[in-house]
């Protein structure tokens, strides 16, 4: 419905879909879980900024993604989160329906309006089954995001694939290219392919498959097997009642199990990794597909701290709107920077002593850590070696380390390590050393806006190749906070040492590099770099330490951003 977008574009007639399980706007509308949802929300507010007509589709998540309590012995609790649609958008008069295990389900949908920095809307569609005529188990397949078992999962992705794409007809759109944001959507190339059906003289030629195929565009974001999404064939048969053809669901077979992954790569023309090393990765993963790779990035506008932004509108004025000039950062006066950041470090320092009354000074070197507690992401490097950590402080300085994160409900390992850092925290924190570590409960968009900008450097140690690209550093980076980070994801393409912050670990172009993510060898890595370089540079040499603040801000905000992600689908994908 062209109505609904408030400005002139070029393609007017013609309206990009953009579908992802999660898409996270504000941290009131807590519709998503992490980083894949937050990416979502930072390209969909990157197209209203552009005044580019795509709309969103997600599922409501009614008890959006669970808050997060940590009991005494560092236990995480979940709880809902209750949040009132009413007050962010608008519920549609519009209803469709889906077929679910042989049942009628309605969908209805909300719709909340992104404000670009012109003024321009882009809508987003929350797709939401609590309605009356649909049965009791059917109400709830909107309430949860990641929540409930298999059979859970498979209806939401119904709703979503088959039941988003009839509404937005339903809406009268005319969608000229479907982008898929994981596979969790996949399904809509069946409905797609529905809609071609004509008499053909094999099952596979009654179905257009080359004008489909031209339409989908698919992004994958992991290259960790259990984060793509398999279904037993059983269970898809029956909770789809046989709606997919056989010759489809053949295709997407792989051990036994339906793959919405392989669905996705076989109906779309154009592929991509969410940084050149996941690409690559996902070319190994998927042989035989055409696989590019579009790095991620950040909206700007919702990262930057007000005070550095009271900075930037005096010495880049129009930035807003085009984060290119963010390369024109290297102009801006020293003392304006370190008080800048001084003053987003202080709400940061704020928060951690109202919270937990550990007594965090402005004046020490502050290091953040914040991200979904898991196994990979190795939480507890920095930690590795206490007493080596202890002796670094006395010789160079007090250290402070920041962390928050949420662990899935269901993943042990990620909550055992959690409560392994609190305890260390606790036990060093009763200390006599120039150690302080606190853990902020409920990570979620607000407080991180606060970490990443109020942190003096950002950390970061996944396991290699298992980030896919990471985010959270290119947001302290616009912040103009370097990234202290092993060489995977974004950080391949971002780092510059000493200029943009610093690596952790061999690089990938060492001669006889290879993936032995030894955790002896990184934490030592990470202590002789803190212990050399960063901390003196920190304490020492405030000129250098803002130049690379600086560079942060010039080389990396400028390029990692959604706005430059927005214009790399439009070239490669969208007006294909
Ligand atoms: C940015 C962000 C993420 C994703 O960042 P990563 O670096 O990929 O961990 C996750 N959660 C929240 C709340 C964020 O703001």
């Amino acid at each position: 419905m062209i109505q609904s977008f408030s400005g002139d574009t070029l393609h007017a007639k013609e309206t990009i879909a953009y579908f992802s399980m999660e898409i996270g706007i504000s941290h009131n509308i807590p519709t998503y879980s992490g980083g894949l949802g937050i990416l979502a929300g930072d390209l969909m507010k990157s197209f209203a900024d552009m005044k580019l007509p795509v709309v969103g589709v997600t599922l409501l998540s009614e008890e959006g993604f669970f808050s997060q309590k940590i009991d005494e012995e560092g236990n995480q609790k979940e709880f809902s989160v209750k949040w009132n649609p009413h007050d962010f958008m608008v519920q549609l008069p519009n209803t469709v329906t889906v077929s679910i295990s042989g049942r009628e389900v309605k969908v209805t949908a909300w719709k909340h309006m992104i404000r670009g920095v012109s003024g321009f809307n882009t809508p987003v569609f929350f797709l939401d089954t609590n309605i009356e005529g649909n049965s009791p188990y059917d109400r709830t397949l909107t309430t949860h995001l990641y929540g409930g078992d298999r059979e859970y999962r498979l209806c939401q992705e119904i709703v979503l694939g088959i039941g988003g794409v009839r509404m937005l007809e339903s809406l009268g759109y005319n969608i000229s290219k479907y982008h898929m944001n994981e596979g969790h959507a996949a399904l809509l190339i069946v409905e797609l392919l529905k809609k071609t059906y004509h008499d053909g003289l094999t099952e596979q030629k009654c179905y257009d498959l080359e004008s489909v195929k031209g339409k989908c565009i698919f992004t994958t974001h992991t290259p960790v097997a259990a984060g793509h999404d398999r279904f037993d064939v059983e269970l898809f048969r029956r909770v789809t009642n046989n709606y997919v053809p056989d010759y489809l669901l053949k295709e997407a077979l792989h051990d036994n199990m339906i793959n919405m992954t392989s669905f996705a790569l076989n109906h779309s023309k154009y592929i991509n990794g969410v940084a050149k090393r996941h690409g690559e990765i996902s070319k190994e993963m998927f042989p035989g597909y055409t696989i590019e790779y579009v790095t991620n990035g950040i909206h700007p506008p919702s990262w930057i701290s007000p005070s550095m932004k009271i900075l930037f509108d005096k010495y880049i004025p129009g930035w807003l709107s085009d984060p290119y000039s963010l390369r024109y950062a290297l102009a801006i006066p020293k003392e304006d920077i370190m008080a800048a950041h001084m003053e987003a470090k202080k709400v940061i320092i704020d928060e951690v002593n109202s919270r937990t009354g550990l007594g965090f000074h402005p004046g020490r070197f502050t290091l953040g850590y914040a991200r979904r507690f898991t196994e990979y992401k190795r939480p507890d490097l920095v930690l590795f070696n206490i007493e080596w950590l202890k002796a670094i402080a006395e010789r160079v300085g007090d250290i402070q380390i920041i962390f928050a994160g949420k662990s899935h409900s269901q993943d042990t390992k990620g909550k055992d390590l959690m409560k392994k850092i609190i305890q260390s925290a606790k036990s060093l924190n009763s200390q006599d050393c120039k150690i302080r570590i606190a853990f902020l409960e409920n990570y979620d968009m607000s407080l991180a806006k606060k970490l990443v900008s109020g942190c003096d450097a950002w950390l970061n140690t996944p396991q290699r190749p298992f980030e896919a690209s990471g985010t959270s550093g290119m947001k302290a980076a616009l912040n103009g906070v370097p990234q202290i980070s092993t060489l995977d994801g974004w950080w391949l393409e971002g780092h510059i040492e000493n200029i943009t912050g610093w690596s952790i670990g061999p690089h990938p172009q060492d001669p006889g590099f290879q993936y032995d993510n030894s955790m002896d060898d990184e934490a030592a890595d990470l202590y002789t770099k803190l212990e050399k370089v960063i901390i003196p540079t920190y304490y020492g040499e405030s000129d250098r330490w803002c130049e690379i603040m600086k560079h942060c801000i010039a080389i990396n905000a400028s390029f990692f951003n959604t706005y430059r992600m927005a214009e790399q689908y439009v070239s490669n994908a969208y007006m294909e």
